[in-house]
């Protein structure tokens, strides 16, 4: 496809996993003029710099954004509420606003009051991503394939929501536009909670650790290895996730509880039928998401 620019100058506020790897991608497919970021330490600033991911690097965000067409909001989301306030007042009249945040309704709560007339704010999501933090976590193809929700506000243009979507593809992505209380009750069930038994199955292996005696990383291939990958993503970002979606995470925790507790019943009392069932339920699940070419690569090429 032959290059357009489609803004002329992309301001990212953070420059770890995500924001890097849509500077990488920007890049590639020739997407802008030039890029800045701004990033909270100078290790990360001097990074992307020497990545040469970025123009120019900023300490403060306000100066990042001045001038750019396009300002992606790309730290953990507990941070949106400050920068909304910080950034709101140098956002250039016609710029568009958007974030990759985790969670889509506190997202639109703590910046929508920010946002000055004449600016597009067009939330988003790309459900793409990786255990790893940081500029040097980045690659370019991150959002090949992958989903990315866009939950645009009331007030947003249409052709500015429009032109955030034709971004998105660009960068290799499929687009869904969904409401951002929507967003929130999909992803606490395909993502968040995976995260959160993650996060709790590793813990409890971690305090067991002193019984088994060293066995839980000796034997981790039987399982406990794919949730050890998932438990090692960065803590403040979790964190951070779960206090901005706690209503919809409560409801779908509570769902999993009830069929914990089928499945501990089914255990006690020897009913292998319900087991058989329920395992045979789930198995389908892994087929469906192969057949949508979800899986990860390898793991897709294996089921061919
Ligand atoms: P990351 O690799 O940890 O990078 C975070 C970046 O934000 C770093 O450059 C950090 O700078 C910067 N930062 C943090 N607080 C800041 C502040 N107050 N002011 C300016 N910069 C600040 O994070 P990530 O994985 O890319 O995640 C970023 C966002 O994407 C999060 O909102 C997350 O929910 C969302 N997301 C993540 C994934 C995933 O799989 N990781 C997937 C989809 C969406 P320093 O390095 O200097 O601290």
């Amino acid at each position: 496809m032959a290059a357009t620019v489609l803004y002329p100058r992309v301001a990212l506020i953070g420059i770890g996993l995500i924001n890097s790897s849509i500077a990488r991608a920007i890049k590639r497919h020739g997407l802008a003029r030039s890029i800045v970021a701004c990033a909270k330490s100078e290790a990360t600033r001097r990074r992307a710099t020497e990545l040469d991911l970025v123009e120019r690097t900023y300490a403060d965000p306000a100066e990042a954004v001045r001038d750019a067409d396009l300002v992606v909001l790309g730290t953990p989301v507990g941070t949106f509420a400050e920068l909304g306030r910080v950034i709101g007042p140098a956002l250039k009249p016609g710029a568009t606003l958007t974030d990759v945040g985790s969670v889509k309704a506190a997202v639109v709560r703590d910046i929508g009051p920010h946002i000055p007339a004449g600016v597009d704010f067009v939330p988003a999501h790309p459900v793409a991503g990786t255990e790893h933090s940081g500029p040097d976590a980045g690659f370019a193809e991150l959002f090949e394939e992958r989903w990315c929700i866009v939950t645009p506000t009331a007030s947003a243009r249409p052709e500015a929501v429009e032109r955030l979507i034709g971004f998105w593809r660009r960068l290799g992505s499929r687009v869904d536009v969904m409401e951002p209380a929507h967003h929130d009750l999909v992803l606490a069930i395909t993502s968040h909670l995976p995260h959160l038994i993650a996060y709790n199955i590793v813990g409890t292996a971690k305090d067991l650790e002193s019984v088994t005696e060293g066995e839980v990383i000796k034997y981790a291939a039987g399982g406990f290895r794919d949730f050890t990958r998932i438990a090692a993503s960065d803590p403040i970002m979790w964190r951070d996730v779960f206090l901005n979606n706690r209503e919809a995470v409560l409801e779908m925790l509570g769902r999993f509880n009830e069929d914990l507790a089928v499945l501990t019943r089914a255990i006690r009392s020897g009913d292998g039928r319900t087991l058989e069932e329920f395992f045979a339920r789930t198995r389908a699940i892994r087929r469906g998401i192969i057949d949508a070419g979800q899986a990860d690569p390898e793991d897709q090429k294996k089921a061919r």
